[in-house]
């Protein structure tokens, strides 16, 4: 018992180590920046960080929240990728334990994590991080007993498929792009994870909570500026995509009343 617990904490700051380098793909992969060069510095003065400057989550409360050089404030974006990235580790470890299941589906949460993240500022899905998801869940359905490689390929081509042909539709009738074809390429990855069945979830679910979510914003801020409180479809597709990739099994079997 002492033992997991001690693994647990060791799996947590894993995961926030790989938050952190999350956070150097958010800010750079929308901006075309290297993710190599140049190592991490302060956006506004340029101050080199040091080694003690860049432990995850820590540093951030040690330096209070600003640069050690010029006082600028460090977005409390940072830390929360971090402990995001760190919970998502811990509750993989606690479902799956240190497996070959452990790491494929790390790596789909983390990709997710830096997918909303980007998409709210940016309203983009950078395309490698799709195909990076594709690409991982392809080879993923190739080695696992409960489901097949035809399953992770009818489950990208359903739900891509699908949001494709609305936003095909959205723009012929209605003349406006309601739809990204980030979101459509983000289908396709997780339909190589999750099935037809989990794609057309993560559609049914996403759209709803967007609905809800949407309506409440509107409601708290009842604002004509609609731009103002729009959330770009991203982050709810991954919300539900991410409670698939947990309960997918429970909620399939209920709904097929297996
Ligand atoms: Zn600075």
């Amino acid at each position: 018992m002492e033992n997991n617990f001690l693994i647990f904490i060791f799996v947590f700051a894993f995961g926030t180590i790989i938050g952190s380098f999350l956070n150097v793909l958010i800010y750079r992969l929308p901006r075309d920046m290297s993710i190599v060069f140049p190592s991490s510095h302060c956006p506004k003065c340029g101050h080199k960080l040091r080694w003690y400057e860049n432990i995850p989550v820590f540093s951030y409360i040690f330096l209070k929240g600003k640069c050690n050089k010029c006082k600028t404030s460090i977005s409390l974006k940072y830390p929360i990728v971090e402990i995001l990235t760190g919970l998502s580790a811990s509750l993989s470890y606690l479902k799956w334990g240190i497996s070959i299941d452990f790491a494929f589906n790390f790596v789909f949460l983390a990709l997710v994590i830096a997918i909303s993240f980007i998409d709210l500022d940016f309203k983009i899905i950078p395309d490698e991080l799709n195909l990076i998801g594709f690409l991982s869940g392809l080879i993923y359905s190739a080695i696992r007993a409960d489901f097949s490689i035809i399953d992770a390929l009818l489950g990208s081509f359903v739900g891509a498929g699908f949001l494709f042909a609305t936003a095909y539709l959205y723009l012929k009738f209605r003349g406006i792009e309601g739809l990204g074809m980030g979101d459509v390429k983000l289908l396709a990855f997780f339909g190589s994870y999750l099935g037809w069945f989990g794609s057309l979830f993560v559609i049914f679910v996403g759209s709803i909570l967007g609905v809800i979510v949407g309506l409440t914003l509107a409601y708290i801020y009842k604002s004509e500026d609609k731009a103002k409180f729009e959330i770009p479809f991203g982050p709810y597709l991954s919300i539900a995509g991410v409670l698939y990739l947990f309960f997918g099994e429970i909620i399939k079997n209920w709904y097929l009343g297996v």
